[in-house]
């Protein structure tokens, strides 16, 4: 059994109700003009039984209309409605039955014509002749408020209804009354919120198709449509009756209210159901068919009224908001700290978005302004929204409802926009708004749709007190609106741009960075070979000066000088062209055997000295992609200064032992040797630097620079871990980056 609850409401076919109101009757006929369906209440205006003309021709119908033209009158509307020219246009059409006036209504609906015959009579006017200056006095307020309530008191001027409503649906599909105008007698009902369900999803389907509904008689006993079809097969869609029945819990929930009548005037926003002009009389109130056209021109010149307005104010703000967002970008653009840009200038992300609080999380800053939560609720609200999986503009009125601990922050984060800048990072701009003590005015209580019987059984009634009653909503800020939303996305759109280009300006840097060192190379290149011949002229005569054993003492003395300097520059230039050339040849990448290696860089050191005593001792020794001549200038460079270094030691020993691990490939170089001072561990890796400590050592700082520059040709890293008199282990990861480029 299905459960009962109002949202069965929304599943009545409302619009296939198979009777109609008993103010007026209806005939249906199909294709071939025969009569297909009768409202059983002809009798009452035509002296035959219903039943008695299902399955005649509509000529049979003829003799009881008096009209003024001549010929087949219904025979030639019918020709015209079929070939679909004009049919609302022409209607109605005025008939006398039995010596009284009706209106013939003609619609078309699938393969049937319904042809709705209802008395041309009413307690009003012809609301036509007021129509132009009805509607101008109405559009002559300025703000929307006064034309709301102008609205109300015109409509209930023109069709003299008891009260007459401007009743809006918010974006939850509730309700409310926003303007009123009624007899002094009536409790008064603006401001009253009435439940979505109040107006089930069909029906307001309908208010979009027909833009005017009467409700003539609340009282009145529907009328069944009698068939020669099976309704069950063949059900009618009435949708285009204005004669259509009304649901029985509709006419109940009227009977609540104690309306006899009602009327409404659809209000439209594009195709959008913006809100009714709801009518209700108490007593039965019969509008004739033009008169009700009159009311849907009114209705529809409001709608664009309304729409024409409301855009207008949303216009106002959004421009408000905009200019501020354009000043964002500019203040984004004059500096290259966007979180000064944003926080401390003239214009912040607080004006950006119509908040009391607003913070932003960039580049591992917390910055914030106005009234904003403590640090570590941020920090949690930051890890809430990235497991939330939100989109990157979330908007709630509502967060203490979904993130626990907003509850104790109610007075500051009951609402929150949140603008994600980067998901990677964890950046975000965050809007606040306190909470709002919303209190709302039903009409009734909408939680109690159902009513009970007297056998204590359920029922499917409205409810059918409409006191107003009051609910408070707590732990909620005042809604975000469509504008908030757009600005915080702009301002999104303006950083990001703004931090794509700065990182393009950043790789475009790093490029001509790359350049410049590619240059300096090929011009260090140059410089030290161009320079190698003259000074070897200046080393040739100075040699051949001092072997013509030159007088006196100092000239000796001086060239001696002459010549040992031009052996440092000598080997200065040398060391220079090495660094220079170091990785310039093409790169042949190959899986290395580097247990082979190894041993032979060992050999070569073992015989460069072979009164050494020192051991050289090679563990593991795994192999890597990479450059077979570079790889073994960086390890005979590593191995020789580690033996270099610890052969003043006592029992020197250098340890060299690789490994494979997530990372990639890693090998250490370990010695026992001089070990090197803190302050000096970056800078051993620039070109001719040497720490103080080695001052005992020969060399000229150039070993490690080339070492550092092959590595990173690989992609790798170098680094080393000393003691000062302890001993040195270097450090070199070749990645898993280094393995994909082979
Ligand atoms: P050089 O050894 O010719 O001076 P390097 O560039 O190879 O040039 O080394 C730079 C400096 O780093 C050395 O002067 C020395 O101070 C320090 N160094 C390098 N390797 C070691 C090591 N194994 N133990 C101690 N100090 C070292």
């Amino acid at each position: 059994m299905e459960t009962l609850d109002i949202t069965n409401c929304d599943r009545e076919p409302i619009h296939i109700p198979g009777s109609v109101q008993g103010h007026g009757f209806v005939i249906v006929v199909d294709e071939f003009l025969i009569i297909t369906h009768c409202s059983e209440n002809l009798n009452g205006f035509i002296d035959r039984a219903p039943s008695s003309i299902l399955g005649e021709s509509i000529s049979w119908i003829e003799k009881f209309l008096h009209t003024s033209s001549t010929g087949p009158f219904l025979a030639n509307i019918i020709h015209a409605a079929k070939t679909g020219n004009g049919l609302n246009a022409k209607n109605p059409y005025r008939v006398e039955i039995n010596g009284k006036p009706f209106n013939l209504i003609v619609t078309k609906s699938a393969d049937f014509l319904f042809l709705e015959f209802e008395p041309n009579i009413s307690g009003l006017h012809n609301m036509r002749f007021d129509l132009g200056s009805s509607i101008s006095e109405i559009l002559s307020v300025s703000d929307l408020n006064s034309l709301y309530n102008r609205i109300a008191v015109k409509i209930k001027e023109i069709i003299s209804f008891d009260r007459v409503m401007v009743y809006k649906f918010h974006e939850d599909g509730h309700g409310q009354v926003i303007a009123e105008a009624k007899n002094k007698d009536l409790k008064p009902w603006l401001g009253l919120h009435f439940p979505a369900s109040d107006i089930p999803k069909q029906a307001r389907e309908l208010y979009k198709v027909n833009l005017t509904r009467l409700i003539a008689n609340v009282f009145d006993t529907p009328a069944r449509l009698l068939s020669i079809l099976d309704p069950t097969r063949y059900p009618l869609d009435m949708t285009q009756l204005g004669l259509r029945a009304v649901s029985p819990i509709h006419i109940q929930y009227l009977k609540n209210m104690e309306v006899a009548s009602s009327f409404s005037i659809s209000l439209l926003n594009s195709d959008k159901l913006w809100g009714l002009v709801a009518c209700h009389n108490y007593t039965p109130r019969f509008i004739h068919y033009e008169n009700r056209e009159t009311a849907k021109i009114i209705g529809q010149v409001l709608s664009s009224a309304i729409s024409f307005r409301e855009i207008q104010e949303d216009e106002h703000q959004k421009l408000k908001l905009k200019l501020k967002v354009d000043e964002l970008a500019k203040q984004l653009s004059r500096t290259d700290s966007p979180a000064d840009a944003l926080i401390k200038q003239s214009v912040t992300i607080l004006d950006a978005v119509d908040a009391t609080g607003a913070v932003l999380i960039y580049d591992k800053q917390i910055l914030c302004l106005g009234e904003t939560p403590a640090l570590p609720f941020i920090e949690d609200l930051i890890k809430w929204l990235e497991t939330s999986n939100v989109p990157n503009v979330f908007e709630t009125d509502r967060l203490p409802t979904l993130f626990d601990a907003a509850v104790l922050e109610k007075n500051k984060a009951s609402g929150l926009l949140a603008c994600r800048i980067n998901r990677e990072l964890r950046e975000y701009i965050l809007w606040f708004r306190p909470e709002y003590l919303v209190t709302i005015q039903w009409a009734g209580n909408p939680e109690k749709p159902v009513s009970i019987d007297k056998a204590n059984n359920p029922q499917m009634s409205p409810r059918s007190s409409f006191d107003a009653w009051s609910d408070t909503r707590k732990l909620t800020s005042s809604p975000w609106k469509p504008e908030d939303m757009n600005s915080a996305a702009e301002l999104r759109d303006e950083i990001t741009f703004k931090i794509n280009r700065k990182a393009s300006e950043l790789r475009e840097l790093n490029e001509k960075l790359k350049i410049a060192y590619d240059n300096l190379d090929s011009f260090s290149y140059t410089i030290s070979h161009d320079l190698k011949n003259p000074l070897s002229s200046i080393h040739g005569f100075s040699e051949y000066l001092l072997n013509e054993d030159p007088s006196p003492d100092e000239t000796k003395m001086m060239l001696e000088r002459i010549l040992l300097s031009a052996r440092k520059m000598n080997s200065m230039i040398n060391d220079i062209l090495s660094y220079s050339q170091a990785g310039r040849a093409s790169r042949e990448f190959s899986l290395l055997n580097m247990g082979k290696i190894l041993e032979e860089i060992k050999q070569e050191l073992i015989i460069g000295d072979p009164n050494r005593d020192i051991e050289i001792r090679i563990e593991e020794a795994p192999p890597f992609f990479g450059d077979e001549t570079m790889i073994t200038q960086v390890f005979s460079n590593l191995i020789g200064n580690a033996v270099k270094y610890s052969t003043e030691s006592a029992n020197p020993v250098v340890v060299v032992n690789g490994q494979r691990s997530m990372d990639g490939v890693r090998y250490e170089i370990k010695d026992n040797g001089i070990g090197i001072p803190k302050r000096d561990t970056q800078k051993i890796f620039d070109l001719f630097s040497r720490s103080e400590h080695a001052r005992n050592f020969e060399g000229n700082g150039v070993g490690l620079a080339i070492v550092k520059k092959l590595v990173e040709k690989h992609r790798g890293k170098i680094w080393v871990e000393s003691q000062q008199d302890v001993g040195s282990t270097f450090f070199v990861l070749f990645t898993n980056d280094t393995v994909d480029l082979h």
